[in-house]
């Protein structure tokens, strides 16, 4: 049996990946859940799945947990709590396994722990990249653990790639990454139609069915522009050797471009349980339950350039890529706060790339070898984003 921890359990990503366990029983075994603070939910999990621990990352949550679990005579599972309670089922013995699936900044340490307890990191929460691509990759390599893409895009990429692939895109024959972005629900609106959208209406995606924060970022595009930095890391690939492709149908999660003219895509429909399936599997297959794929259906596959004018966002993440060092972690910062207060309706969606922008161009950029420095950084431009938020608030 492998032991598998799953980090925010109760999130859209969580969801999928206990439902693709619960059809492989046989195989796996839920060591862990963890959740924000959603302890109804948590409380459910855990009477279905059985886990030696459940963390409550709120601590409050953690004590109303506890006490849920007691009255319903579950004693068997112990609950802990804060970030050190996620660390510690990130990196237990007995787990083999670990979906990364918490959103934003705080996914990074947990996700940090189990690539240092050698794992098989299942890595959803792109925003660790983003905010710390060398220190990740590097913990991973140090500690023999194992780094498989959860993200749709990313997953598709990976099953693109040359067998075993070492890290050298040219010296392995492949001349492009070609990312693929559904365009989000503002696809094809004007500029000055982007200015009242509501946040309900940036968070009804058109293919997929996700978390209000990434469902945002889709809509703006921000998520491309950090799946950009993202494919970065994963596959050691320069700025310049990842092209987004519009393709509104979300059918084909991504392709690579080879030497020989040959491009290969991974397709299938938008459904997450497919990667998570794949990731959990790999170098095996098994059923995901995912319907298969009706090309007849689907009839027509489209793709468009991407427009850098109507979505700065994406424009942003590129510069801050090829700015290097802490820019990236500082675009995702002011991003995370910019999202939040947009949520909040505290400001304009036209409002997240100015807020971001502007958090750029005040904190300074360092080189990003260490943590310390990082998270320095990350602090200092979610202060800077949240005064420029207190001040074009509406
Ligand atoms: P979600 O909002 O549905 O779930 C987030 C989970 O993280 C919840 O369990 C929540 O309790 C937990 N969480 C939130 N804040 C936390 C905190 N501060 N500390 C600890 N736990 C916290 O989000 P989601 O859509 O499942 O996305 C999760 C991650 O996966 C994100 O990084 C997202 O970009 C990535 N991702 C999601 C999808 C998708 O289809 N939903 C696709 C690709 C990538
Ligand atoms: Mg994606």
């Amino acid at each position: 049996m492998i032991g598998v921890t799953v980090l925010g359990s109760t999130g859209s990503i969580g969801l999928s990946t206990l439902d693709v366990i619960s059809q492989h029983s046989d195989k796996y075994r839920v060591v862990a859940l963890t959740a924000r603070k959603q302890v109804e939910r948590l409380f459910q999990q855990c009477q279905q799945f059985r886990p030696q621990y459940a963390v409550m990352v709120d601590e409050n949550a953690a004590t109303q947990l506890e006490q849920r679990l007691k009255t319903a005579g579950i004693s068997d599972i112990t609950v802990l709590q804060g970030i050190a309670g996620l660390e510690k089922v990130a990196s237990l013995d007995e787990v083999q396994q670990v979906m990364a699936a918490i959103v934003g900044a705080a996914g990074l340490r947990p996700t940090l722990s189990a690539a240092r307890s050698g794992k098989r990191v299942l890595l959803a929460n792109k925003e660790a990249l983003v905010l710390s691509g060398q220190i990740l990759i590097d913990e991973v390599k140090k500690n023999g653990a194992e780094l498989l893409p959860i993200d749709s895009e990313h997953n598709a990429i990976f099953q693109c790639m040359p067998v075993n692939y070492h890290g050298d895109l040219r010296a392995q024959g492949v001349t492009k990454i070609l990312l693929t972005a559904s365009g989000g629900p503002f696809r094809t609106r004007s500029l000055a139609e982007l200015h009242d959208v509501t946040p309900d209406q940036a968070c009804a995606h058109p293919n997929w069915d996700m978390g209000r924060k990434i469902s945002v970022d889709s809509a703006s595009m921000m998520n491309k522009g950090l799946e950009v930095i993202e494919a970065r890391w994963l596959f050691n690939a320069s700025a310049d050797d990842i092209q987004v492709v519009v393709h509104p149908q979300s059918v084909i999660h991504s392709m690579v471009q080879y030497a020989d003219g040959s491009v290969l895509a991974q397709l299938g429909n938008p459904d997450m349980r497919t990667p998570i399936a794949h990731a959990m599997a790999w170098p095996e297959r098994h059923t995901s339950g995912v319907a298969p794929l009706n090309l007849f259906e689907i009839a027509r596959l489209d793709f468009e350039t991407p427009d850098f004018e109507r979505f700065p966002c994406l424009r942003l993440s590129y510069d801050a890529l090829r700015r290097g060092g802490t820019a990236t972690a500082i675009l995702n910062a002011a991003n995370e706060i910019a999202v939040e207060a947009f949520l909040e309706e505290k400001i304009s969606f036209t409002s997240i790339p100015q807020i971001i922008e502007h958090t750029l161009e005040q904190v300074s950029i360092h080189d990003a070898q260490e943590l310390a420095v990082i998270l320095g950084d990350d602090e200092a431009a979610r202060s800077i984003a949240t005064e420029k938020v207190e001040e074009i608030k509406r």
